[in-house]
């Protein structure tokens, strides 16, 4: 192990064959500097915060036991089939945790790869702290993601719509393996290759299914678990993610590659942020249905392993395919409960909870903080003054009132289920625009903090509740690559 700064790299990538991967040092930078370290994620990976320096975060410098690579993968974007692969991200190595845990340490912005296509290879500042910002929010939420070490500039413009400063962001990952890495296997690949990545994800991510009497199908019926586990999490607390492309669904079940994500803020099923996402096919209420969309590619991608005999294959993927949408449904369904303060299950409650949602569509009111104003027992909106509200409130009264536990418990559920802060629109802007225009990183690092504990309901968020002034509506988000 290297001493200094506690590097234990390894990468096991490489053992994959040679199709997967092109060996690639980051591209230099020519003058980089340190702008946001993450010394929550540093610990947990038993690296030195203070000597991790701009140097080896920009890719400057190589830490000892780095073998950096770029990944091939695949994938559909928007529906349509591409080639892709780490055209702007470089993995440096898998770091093992003092724990014996292994994480993926990326460079995002780290330079060309023979998969950039086009592109520069490089990534701006404001995407980057956008990143880094909601991906730890997401964890601050509970929700499975990828983390952010640490993000630097590289001295160096970049060239956009307009010009910006050049930013790397280090992205920690239990892997990198997506559904599109299983497309392109599929489609590029030979059988072995296949075989091959199967094995590594199982062993990676799977490891209690190496013995199942067919992993490769329990493989695909674990992934489908994660994903509907995690997109329900998405669901209950208004997460957008913008770019629902197969190509940024994980085989490990973490949320990954925010780009033009966001957060609802008034309830609409309808809700689209991206600007380049004009169909609609990745809003809010879509994003249940295209998770299952990306899972039949999966499961496509698996038919030359799931059986020898093809029509058999396709029966298991098709049924495995099939479970999503239920498991999808009763994690949804126990998260509204959550919300709501129930502990047991009723034949109502979805009703329960959908005529809620009907209601907070109806009246426009804030997702986040009606639920808040619930917990709380502050009926401050609109939507609490209809008289469609004390009906349906007369409901959930009773209902409350059919289970064993206290209304303190219900509150305290509630508490816990409903965060009383989310990154909102308008302070992550906010936040960005001072520390990229102005470098001033104090309003991002407040931001930072009361997200660490969303459900803390402590008086410094009280600030952060409020919904946007409609001259932040409707807000856009871009791509930023
Ligand atoms: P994303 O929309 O971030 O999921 O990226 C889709 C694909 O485009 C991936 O293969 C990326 O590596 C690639 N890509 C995005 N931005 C750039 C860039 N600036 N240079 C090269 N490749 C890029
Ligand atoms: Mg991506």
């Amino acid at each position: 192990m290297e001493k200094k700064t506690g590097w234990n790299l390894d990468t096991s990538y490489r053992s994959l064959p040679a199709t997967f991967f092109t060996l690639q040092d980051p591209e230099p930078v020519r003058a980089p500097e340190l702008v946001v370290l993450n010394e929550q994620v540093a610990e947990s990976l038993g690296l030195d915060a203070e000597k991790l320096g701009a140097d080896v975060l920009s890719g400057n410098e190589i830490p000892n036991g780095a073998d950096p690579l770029a990944q091939a993968y695949a994938g559909h974007q928007f529906g349509h089939f591409n080639m892709l692969g780490d055209g702007r991200a470089v993995l440096i190595g898998e770091q093992i945790t003092p724990g014996g845990e292994r994480f993926d340490i990326q460079l995002k912005g780290g330079g060309r790869t023979p998969y950039s296509r086009g592109g520069d290879g490089r990534a701006g500042l404001g995407p980057m702290l956008r990143e880094h910002i909601i991906s730890e929010a997401m964890h601050g939420l509970g929700i499975p993601t990828t983390r952010s070490l640490a993000v630097v500039t590289t001295g160096e413009p970049i060239y956009r719509e307009t010009e910006q400063r050049g930013a790397i962001l280090t992205r920690v990952a239990a892997s990198h393996l997506r559904v599109g890495t299983f497309q392109f296997a599929s489609r590029f690949g030979e059988v072995d290759d296949l075989l091959a990545l199967a094995d590594y994800a199982l062993e990676r991510h799977y490891p209690e299914g190496i013995d199942a009497p067919n992993r490769y199908l329990f493989l695909l019926k674990e992934v489908i678990k994660r994903q509907a586990a995690l997109i329900a999490k998405w669901q209950v607390v208004g997460f957008i993610h913008g770019v629902m492309n197969t190509d940024n669904m994980t085989i490990s079940g973490e949320t990954i590659d925010y780009g033009p994500c966001a957060f609802m803020d008034t309830y609409d099923p309808k809700t689209v942020f991206s600007s380049i996402d004009a169909q609609g096919r990745y809003a809010y209420g879509n994003q249940p249905p295209i998770a299952g969309w990306n899972l039949a590619r999966f499961a496509e991608s698996l038919l030359p392993i799931l059986h020898d005999e093809q029509e058999e294959s396709l029966k298991l993927a098709q049924n495995a395919v099939l479970e999503f949408p239920k498991l999808y449904e009763s994690h949804w369904l126990n998260g509204m409960r959550a919300k709501l303060g129930l502990f047991n299950s009723e034949e109502g409650d979805r009703s329960l909870a959908e005529d809620l949602l009907v209601l907070m569509n109806k009246h426009q009111a804030d997702f986040t903080n009606t639920f808040r104003s619930l917990t709380l027992g502050r009926e401050e909106s609109d939507l609490f003054k209809t008289p469609d509200y004390a009906v349906w409130k007369e409901q959930w009264k009773e209902r409350l009132g059919r289970q064993d536990e206290t209304m303190e418990a219900s509150r305290q559920r509630m508490r816990t289920s409903n965060p009383s802060v989310i990154p909102r629109n308008h302070k992550v802007e906010e936040a960005l625009k001072a520390a990229v225009e102005e470098d001033d990183l104090t309003i991002m690092n407040d931001l930072l903090a009361v997200l660490k504990d969303p459900y803390a309901y402590s008086s410094d968020q009280e600030e952060y509740c409020a919904p946007p002034s409609p001259s932040n509506r409707p807000y856009r988000t871009y791509c930023g690559t």
